[in-house]
């Protein structure tokens, strides 16, 4: 049985959708399709105001031109994250200050921010790994304290929540990822989530080329112009065609992976030599992105990682820290040390999880996962 690390999820539609966005024969943005994702978004999360965009890289890039970011400015986020979430600031000329993160969630460790913050420091940048919440109370009252701007880069975390509030929609600009690899797809694709309401204005301007061609097609103004700095940031029909036979079964694919997840989890909790984070008894605070656990060693991950090759199964290691890349070196800061961040990065293995993973194949990596430990 060979098992993949993911499938891209597919539940029905999708095609009957795009088909019908063919037949419309308006395949550029902000038609029909876009316009029922973003009411999904704005009335099922919610949220304040929903706009598609081609990746969550774009929703990312947005947000650091909304938040007004300048040369010099400084932002603070984890080191254990995708390049996009650095990159959308460092495009501003933005320095990246890298905190280390909590050995639990391997999200940003809150009590150290604080100590982080200068006179330049501008925004937060809080990710979920794994779709698992950051400590947002705390960030939140951090932001409010300091006068800073709070982007969730929520980019695996679609339908997880913290105390009772959806994940992106807690900061004031919160992003989605619609690329294959997440729990919702459509290829390529994301949304920017905006939950300060002072900022949604700009936000269609800037999507839209840096024109106010959103309020020319409401009527509210006569004819549209250049008004702003702005680029092309928006997805085709096609793609949202795509995506709204996926939000439509949201809760389907949530639960499915949930399931994958509790299956994984109670298979391989008490390996010696296995460190799996607990979850928060509350259901409603994982979405299953991601199964991972470290290792004791990283020889150990590498070694198991081959052995499960050679049955046919893939499991990957994930982020090399951003602030040991060439990229993070020249263009981030660490403050404090990255002890947390290097050693996770160094142990964890993220094992198959996908859309109607089967019982079957769980069962044949938990088997494999068995005969490594000799159990
Ligand atoms: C996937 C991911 C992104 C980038 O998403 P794209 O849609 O591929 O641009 C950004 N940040 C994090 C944390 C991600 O996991």
């Amino acid at each position: 049985m060979k098992i993949p690390f993911n499938k891209p999820s597919l539940t029905g539609k999708e095609l009957f959708y795009i088909a019908e966005a063919v037949i419309e024969n308006h395949l550029s943005g902000d038609g029909k399709f876009t316009e029922m994702c973003h009411q999904w978004f704005e009335e099922t999360l919610p949220c304040n105001k929903a706009l598609l965009t081609h990746s969550c890289t774009a929703a990312l890039e947005m947000a650091a031109i909304l938040c007004d970011i300048q040369p010099g400015d400084e932002v603070i986020m984890p080191s254990f994250t995708f390049v996009s979430t650095a990159n959308a600031f460092v495009l501003r000329g933005a320095k990246i200050i890298f905190v280390d993160i909590r050995p639990d969630t391997l999200n940003i460790d809150e009590n150290l921010i604080e100590a982080a913050i200068t006179h330049k420091t501008k925004a937060i940048v809080p990710v979920h790994y794994a779709g698992v919440g950051c400590n947002m109370d705390k960030i939140m009252s951090i932001a409010k304290q300091y006068n800073l701007f709070v982007i969730e880069d929520a980019a695996q975390a679609m339908m997880s929540y913290y105390k009772g509030k959806a994940l992106g929609t807690i900061g004031d600009l919160g992003t989605f990822s619609f690329h294959e690899t997440k729990n919702y797809n459509c290829g390529e694709g994301g949304v920017l989530l905006i939950n300060n309401e002072s900022l949604a204005e700009r936000a269609e301007i800037i999507r839209e080329k840096g024109t106010n061609r959103s309020k020319f097609f409401r009527g509210e103004v006569d004819k549209y112009t250049w008004v702003d700095i702005g680029s092309s940031f928006l997805p085709s029909e096609l793609n949202a065609a795509y995506l709204y036979a996926q939000l439509e079964n949201a809760e389907n694919i949530n639960k499915n992976r949930k399931q994958s997840w509790k299956q994984y989890y109670e298979a391989l909790k008490g390996i010696d030599g296995i460190d799996i984070a607990e979850l928060s008894p509350d259901d409603s605070y994982y979405n299953g992105h991601i199964f991972h656990f470290k290792t004791k060693s990283p020889a150990e991950r590498n070694d198991l990682i081959q052995f499960l090759r050679n049955k046919d199964i893939t499991g990957l290691f994930h982020y090399i820290p951003l602030h040991s890349s060439p990229a993070g070196i020249k263009y981030g800061k660490v403050h404090g040390t990255m002890t947390v961040t290097d050693k996770v990065a160094d142990t964890l293995l993220r094992l198959p999880m996908y859309y109607e993973l089967t019982e079957q194949e769980i069962q044949a990596v938990v088997s494999a996962i068995f005969e490594f430990y000799g159990i």
